[in-house]
């Protein structure tokens, strides 16, 4: 008798990754190449995950225009920084296309029943249909949600655990019909959005500065309920690690068993899914990418 696996158990997890995600850089940037580099060698050297790798695709106008304006593609050719944090750096066009790419590639492994987290940068959260902002260029998520719904998926949940509001991904999907987007960070900080909800699906879930790791965790909770509430086919995650008691630039209280629980609190929502990463600044990242993978295939 064959015993038929849930998709969602599948313990062998696909990392997809690509070399040119860690050839740019801004000297003293948060958002450096060490940050792939690093978690892709600590991956490499563990064994108590398998690991498929897999190298991203490019994402096409067709699909990156679901999610912004062609004014917004031209502009990434132009050589001048976006704002402060968001340096214009030569070729990034085809970094945030690999980026991009490699969420449209996560949607496919998840739809395929495999378990899958996307390993590049530039993160997505912040952009917005027309603007580059936050360290990000093109809204990775939104582009993969978009994606989703145009190719036969009915209900698309976005669960953002980055510790900054997803405001790119709130401004691109407010009132999209299927999707719906829950966003828990700290509140007050940047961008400044997400302290109450907006249109009639996108949920915001401030937390204030120096929260304790266990009230954190009780507002994750309520709004991975309020998730399930929504029946989600679907589930894509903005896996990002910055609500890290150790990260340098945010000022929250979890540990890396908090990452781990989380990954295990979403595979028990029973439904495909795969994570992209985000933000996580922390010389610590890969151990915490390492323990929400292992909490996500239920180890
Ligand atoms: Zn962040």
């Amino acid at each position: 008798m064959s015993i038929r696996v849930h998709p969602c158990f599948n313990p062998l997890v696909k990392i997809i990754t690509h070399s040119r995600c860690t050839e740019y850089y801004t000297h003293g940037h948060p958002e450096r190449p060490a940050r792939i580099s690093g978690t892709a060698r600590r991956l490499s050297e563990q064994t108590e995950i398998e690991l498929n790798w897999t190298q991203a695709s490019r994402a096409s106008d067709a699909s990156i225009l679901r999610a912004h304006s062609p004014e917004h593609i031209a502009r990434l050719h132009i050589s001048c920084d976006f704002d402060s944090d968001t340096p214009h750096h030569d070729g990034i066009e085809e970094h945030a296309r690999a980026s991009a790419g490699a969420a449209l590639d996560a949607l496919k492994f998840a739809r395929a029943g495999e378990t899958v987290f996307s390993l590049m940068r530039p993160p997505g959260h912040h952009a917005t249909r027309d603007e580059a902002m936050g360290f990000c260029y093109l809204s990775n998520i939104a582009i993969a949600t978009l994606e989703a719904l145009a190719t036969g998926t009915k209900r698309v949940a976005v669960f953002d655990f980055d510790v900054h509001h997803g405001n790119g991904t709130e401004a691109i999907l407010i009132n999209q019909p299927g999707a719906a987007f829950f966003s828990i960070h700290q509140y007050p900080c940047y961008p400044g959005t997400g302290e109450s909800n907006v249109g009639n699906n996108c949920f915001n879930y401030p937390v204030a500065p120096h929260t304790p790791r266990e009230s954190y965790r009780n507002t994750l909770s309520q709004a991975l309920d309020d998730l399930k509430r929504f029946k989600p086919e679907l589930v894509a995650v903005s896996a990002g690690f910055d609500a890290y008691a150790h990260d340098p630039i945010a000022q929250e209280t979890l540990e890396a068993e908090d990452f781990h629980w989380l990954g295990g609190e979403l595979r028990k929502v029973g439904v495909p899914m795969f994570s992209l990463l985000e933000g996580g600044y922390s010389d610590d990242l890969p151990q915490l990418i390492m323990a929400y993978l292992k909490g996500v295939i239920g180890k």
